[in-house]
């Protein structure tokens, strides 16, 4: 259903289509408040014009807020002119993370992890459907009238088209990754003009960071955030690229993921996956389709999220899940029946595999198919598992983000890279 800023209709119900057997069936009527005149300062800010320059330049992660009247608070609220994580985490956890405790080094503030998959899986999600049921868990629960998530436009499976949905249709339309960088927060402006007070926001780091730094300008009574981990994102043209590098159908492939066993997985349109290793992507091919906001993030395990949904700190086949908070707690209290549970494990050491990645890396080299298959069937087999892979590929991303900020914007490197990053890459030796 599609918003009317102007007019917002009391017709916009939950609908409520079942996903599965699990889904609660009730609903709590959502009416909205009549829009309010223009009080606060940012209601006198425009949006910029589709295409035009962000503040944050070529750092621009396109997360939405520009797209917004939030403009106002660009210059504070952008991830890549003002990290400020640290802050943000006390506003939103009631405290900073103990850079001495290794788990919330590496993980961020939490009560809980663990591994999880749904007892029965949605169909063409991206793995077994956790946030898509616990967002329409939430909106027929009552629990929210809104939810900010993530379709794809018609004409283009991977062209992402940011929604607020009130119905758990829309919801069920945005499974799936959109493998880009995408405007998730765009639809903010409709939530106040709508005078919505409960929203749950679906998104990935940089876009939390802007949401939770303009958090207390939006009138809401309660926002609840369910976030993804998220690393080497790219432009739709880069999409393409990597894509038409690396796939052998690369039309076909619906989606793809980086996966444990160090192999890229694509899924295809007729089922079939497309199994290539990490060590035989062509690095020197391939090292410029990163969009720059993500070469310079270390956000990538969503620390400003109440509840994060990943993959990387569990066995193959399972997903991942970081409960960082009360409310994170709340929205996984509502499917734990529908999920098989188990605690995260780790075995192995990354160190040794890390730090020959990193001048391997960043020289570009690439192993012929053969020798990488072979590689990856020996990492695999004697290679870092759950907990344990996940910081190999944090302790992988961030020696190379470093690398990059450090080249590139050497005035940014004190501000922007958050102590965290800074303790973790002191492990390693870096090239010049
Ligand atoms: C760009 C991207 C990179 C990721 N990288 C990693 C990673 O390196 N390691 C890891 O452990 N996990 C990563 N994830 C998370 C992982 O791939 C799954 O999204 C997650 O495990 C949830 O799976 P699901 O089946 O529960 O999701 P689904 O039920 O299929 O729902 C997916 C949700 O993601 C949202 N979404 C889709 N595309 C985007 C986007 N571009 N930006 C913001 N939100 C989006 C949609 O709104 C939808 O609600 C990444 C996710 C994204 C979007
Ligand atoms: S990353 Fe977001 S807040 Fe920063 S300039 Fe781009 S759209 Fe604006
Ligand atoms: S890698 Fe970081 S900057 Fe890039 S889209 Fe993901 S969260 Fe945003």
């Amino acid at each position: 259903m599609t918003f009317d800023t102007q007019n917002p209709t009391p017709s916009l119900l939950p609908t409520n289509p079942r996903l599965g057997e699990n889904l609660c069936t009730d609903t709590l009527p959502y009416t909205p408040t009549p829009p309010q005149p223009p009080t606060k300062p940012h209601h006198k800010a425009k949006a910029l014009k589709p295409g035009s320059r962000r503040p944050a330049k070529e750092l621009c992660s396109e997360c939405g807020l520009c797209d917004t009247y939030y403009i106002h608070y660009v210059k504070e609220a952008c991830a890549f002119i003002n990290q400020q994580i640290a802050p943000l985490e006390e506003v939103t956890h009631g405290r900073s993370r103990n850079l001495d405790n290794e788990d919330e080094l590496y993980f961020g503030i939490h009560q809980e992890m663990m591994s999880a998959r749904k007892i029965k899986p949605l169909e063409g999600a991206q793995w077994t459907g956790i946030v898509t049921t616990i967002a329409c868990e939430m909106l027929t629960q009552g629990l929210v009238e809104g939810v900010v998530c993530v379709q794809n436009r018609d004409e283009d499976r991977f062209s992402p088209k940011p929604v607020l949905a009130t119905t758990t249709e829309e919801i069920i339309k945005a499974r799936v990754n959109k493998p880009t960088l995408s405007p998730n927060l765009s639809p903010l402006e409709l939530v106040e003009k709508s005078g919505m007070k409960r929203l749950l926001v679906i998104g990935v780091g940089c876009q939390i960071q802007a949401l939770r730094a303009v958090e207390a300008k939006l009138g809401l009574e309660k926002l609840y955030v369910l976030g993804t981990p998220c690393v080497d994102n790219v432009t739709r043209a880069g999409l393409q690229k990597f894509l038409e590098t690396t796939s052998k159908s690369p039309e076909t492939v619906v989606a793809y993921e980086f996966m444990q066993d160090f192999r890229v997985h694509f899924k295809h349109a007729d089922g079939s996956v497309e199994k290539v290793p990490f060590f035989g992507l062509k690095t020197n091919i391939l090292k410029d389709i990163f969009a720059p906001s993500c070469m310079t993030c270390f956000d990538y395990v969503n620390a400003l999220a109440d509840l994060v949904v990943g993959y990387m700190g569990a066995p193959f086949g399972w997903q991942w899940l970081v409960v960082r908070n009360e409310r994170g707690k709340q929205m996984l209290d509502l499917v734990r029946h529908q999920l098989h549970i188990q605690p995260v494990m780790s075995s192995g050491d990354r160190r040794q595999a890390v730090q020959n990645s990193i001048p391997a890396y960043d020289k570009g080299i690439t192993l012929p198919m053969w020798a990488a298959r072979l590689m990856g069937i020996v990492i695999d087999k004697l290679g870092p598992k759950g907990l344990e892979y996940a910081r190999f590929s944090i302790d992988s991303h961030f020696a190379r983000n470093y690398l990059y900020v450090k080249r590139n914007y050497p005035e940014k490197l004190e501000q922007h890279v958050p102590e965290y990053a800074k303790r973790i890459v002191s492990q390693y030796k870096l090239p010049d």
